[in-house]
Order: structure tokens, then C-alpha cells, then sequence
């Protein structure tokens, strides 16, 4: 078995891996860059088969439903088969209804340690604990050789137990380990601790607490974990969670019923309609969408009589509406997203809106990636015989925290 990395040695984000044995080939996600602008056409990585048929490409597997891992999937050709958990693969298709997402048909679809055999190659996917929902590692063997793939990884969220559980009852045997590091970065040096989302739980409490008003809480429709975490500190302050419809669409599209979402089991959850989300149904034509939604919608003046008993996931295209109401008065808003976003056009736009509004805000988030300590735990764990880094950019400081590291370039064959 040989394996090159077509991008993600020197770089987080646009991951691509392709796998060989006996003439036939596997790629392990096809990610879009995140330098490349919204829009901007990015090419397939160099891999026969994904642009033109060939049938040496046996397959394609999506690790989870971050776009650094699936963005450019949809230019691959038609007849790949194309792998990826159940659970993501319905998230991006809600995801492609609303903004940019993905509509295939999966060949199959993975399952935690659970094997299949594509072409020569056995695969075994461990579900693991990212901010993504539905994320997995792969072990991939052929040859009676074995590769392990990390993926994106964690050991601090609300999945935690699986990492524990990768980390206890390990693949063995591992010829090479392609290893995640955003992380491994020079601030992080030494084993830091990263907060973890129990931690943030409790800080969002604690902001929620001190608010007269209502609680705008700024994070990612698709983080399921950080969802979890904003109803539970909503709960224990005596809030209620107003989540708008995209979410409430994604929630549903996990299948998992423990995750709050706008229904019957869930009292203290409502769904509001920001002006977008409307136009979007309305030239859907959707609108069962909105009339399953119908008894636990709430409006401006709803949230403005009760904003000292509410917390929204908010965005500042809402954010002129929501003042107009009066729902505002008395706001704090919760930054729950990676701190360099606050630096980009949207974040900027909703610090001034902020700003002009007199809202203070806070920053409660972590990583949705392991600690450089987890990283060593794992690493350990699994005892390869060669370890290569992977979505990072501190490729150059593995050899010092990891042992048996062998840096591998873009486009270079390696044999496992
Ligand atoms: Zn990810």
C-alpha cells in the first residue's frame, strides 16, 4: 500500500489523501481549501478518475460534513462510489437546501468499527468526537498493511467517551498514522489545556445569569455539540432556546432524537424566521417546512416580552429587525465561534452592529480539535511505526512531541 497527501501536509483545510494497492486506488476526502474565496473555482486535486471516469478509482470516502473535507466532491465525476457517514450524508443535503451543501447518493454509508471491503482495500470507520456531527477516523488496510486516518479529532467535546474508548481500545498494529494537528501551533506548546464544552456550558450560564435581556449566542448551525451546550446553559439560567429554521432543519436531519429541536418533547425550544430563511422557503415553494414548525414559532414581539427569558441563535442579518421590536434592551451576545472569524467581513459587520447597539460581548468557545496532550495520548495509543502529520501547519514541530514522525510532502508517494 502507498498514499499521498495532495494537500493538508503544510496546511488546515482542503484535506485530500489518495491510498494505492494492487493497481487500484482510494481517496480519503476532497476538501476545498479554506483560502479560497466564497465562489471562487477551485480544481480537483490530481487524482485519476475523480475529473474523467477510470476505473483503477475505486472510491471516495468523506471523513465528515466540514467543507475543508467535502467541498469539491460535487465536480467529482457521476459513477464514483462515494462513502460517508448516514447522518452527514442528510445534513448536507439540508445544508445544500439553505446555503452549500451536497447532494449524493452514497454507495454505502459508514458505521462506527464497523468493516467493508472497497476493491483491495478493508475499512473500518471509528465515529469519533469533533464539532462536526457524524465525523470518523478510518483504518484502512490492504496488503496486510494498515493505515490509520484521524480525521478531524477531539477527546474534549460531548463525544469525549470515544475518544476515550479509540484511546483504550486502539487499532493495533498501525503501519502509519496520518495524524490531525490544528493544534500542534507554537502557543499551544506543552500540553495546554483546551476548555471543554462542559467548561463552556458553564461560562455561558454564568453570561446568561447576568443578562437583564436576552441572550444572543453567535455559533454554527452545524455544531450539534456547541447546540447542546447553549440549550443546556439556557436550561440551567431559565431560558428558553429560540433556534432559527436551518438549524432546527439540521437537528432533525441527525435523526437523533436526544438533540433539542422545536417539538412536543422539547418545551422550552421555539423557532423564529429571520427574513432569509423565509425568502428561501418562499422560492422553494417549501412550506411544509414552515407549517411543521407552525406551534412553537415565535415572532419579534414574543421575543420582545420575554427577552429576559430568552437565548437566540442570532445573526446580525436579524439584528435591525430585532432592534426595531425592542427586543434588544438589555442584550449581552455570546461569541461562540473561532475568535480569527471576528477578523472577517461578517464578523466585523456584526461587531458594529454591536457596537452601534451598545451590546457587549463575550467570547465563550473551544476547539473543535484535540489538544496537543490528547494528541500525544492518541499518538501513544496507537504506537505506530511511522506517524505523518496532516492538517496542520506545525508539520515541522511533530518530531518534537510525537514519536516515529516522518513529514511527507503534497503530491509525494509514500509506501505504508
Ligand atoms: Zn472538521
Amino acid at each position: 500500500m502507498r498514499v499521498r497527501i495532495h494537500r493538508g501536509a503544510h496546511e488546515i483545510g482542503g484535506s485530500c489523501v489518495e491510498v494505492e494497492s494492487s493497481g487500484k486506488r482510494l481517496v480519503l476526502d476532497v476538501g476545498r481549501p479554506l483560502t479560497a474565496e466564497r465562489g471562487e473555482y477551485v480544481p480537483l486535486p490530481d487524482v485519476a478518475g475523480l475529473a474523467e471516469p477510470d476505473p483503477s478509482l475505486v472510491g471516495v470516502i468523506i471523513s465528515h460534513s466540514h467543507q475543508d473535507h467535502w467541498g469539491l466532491a460535487e465536480q467529482i465525476t457521476t459513477g464514483v462510489p462515494v462513502f460517508m457517514g448516514e447522518a452527514t450524508s442528510r445534513i448536507l443535503a439540508e445544508a445544500a437546501f439553505w446555503t452549500t451543501g451536497l447532494k449524493v447518493e452514497p454507495t454505502a454509508f459508514l458505521r462506527h468499527r464497523g468493516s467493508f471491503e472497497i476493491g483491495p482495500f478493508r475499512v473500518t470507520p471509528y465515529l469519533n468526537d469533533h464539532s462536526a456531527y457524524d465525523a470518523y477516523s478510518l483504518l484502512i488496510e490492504a496488503g496486510s498493511r494498515r493505515l490509520f486516518y484521524s480525521g478531524d479529532i477531539r477527546g474534549h467535546g460531548r463525544k469525549a467517551s470515544l475518544f476515550d474508548q479509540l484511546v483504550q481500545d486502539p487499532p493495533v498494529d498501525v503501519d502509519a498514522l496520518l495524524m490531525e494537528g490544528t493544534n500542534v501551533r507554537p502557543e499551544n506548546d506543552g500540553p495546554r489545556h483546551l476548555d471543554t464544552e462542559v467548561d463552556v456550558e458553564a461560562a455561558m450560564a454564568e453570561t446568561m445569569h447576568g443578562t437583564s435581556g436576552m441572550v444572543l449566542a453567535i455559533s454554527s448551525g452545524q455544531n450539534i455539540d456547541r447546540l447542546v451546550t447553549i440549550y443546556r446553559a439556557a436550561k440551567r439560567s431559565g431560558r428558553h432556546l429560540v433556534m432559527d429554521l436551518y438549524t432546527a432543519a439540521i437537528v432533525s436531519a441527525t435523526g437523533n432524537p436526544n438533540i433539542p429541536r422545536p417539538g412536543p418533547e422539547w418545551p422550552l425550544v421555539h423557532v423564529y424566521l429571520p427574513l432569509w430563511q423565509r425568502m428561501r422557503v418562499k422560492d422553494a415553494e417549501a412550506f411544509s417546512r414552515t407549517a411543521d414548525v407552525r406551534p412553537y414559532r415565535v415572532y419579534e414581539e414574543w421575543l420582545a416580552e420575554h427577552r429576559s427569558e430568552v437565548v437566540l441563535l442570532f445573526s446580525s442579518q436579524s439584528g435591525p429587525t430585532l432592534a426595531k421590536a425592542g427586543c434588544l434592551d438589555g442584550a449581552s451576545a455570546i461569541w461562540s465561534l473561532w475568535h480569527g472569524y471576528l477578523a472577517e467581513h461578517s464578523g466585523q459587520r456584526l461587531l458594529r452592529f454591536l457596537g452601534d447597539n451598545g451590546i457587549p460581548i463575550t467570547e465563550l468557545h473551544t476547539s473543535g480539535h484535540a489538544s496537543v496532550a490528547d494528541l500525544q495520548r492518541l499518538a501513544k495509543a496507537i504506537g505506530p511505526r511511522r506517524l505523518v502529520p496532516i492538517h496542520t501547519f506545525g508539520a515541522t514541530r511533530y518530531r518534537a512531541l510525537f514519536d516515529n514522525v516522518c513529514e511527507e510532502e503534497d503530491g509525494a508517494w509514500w509506501d505504508v
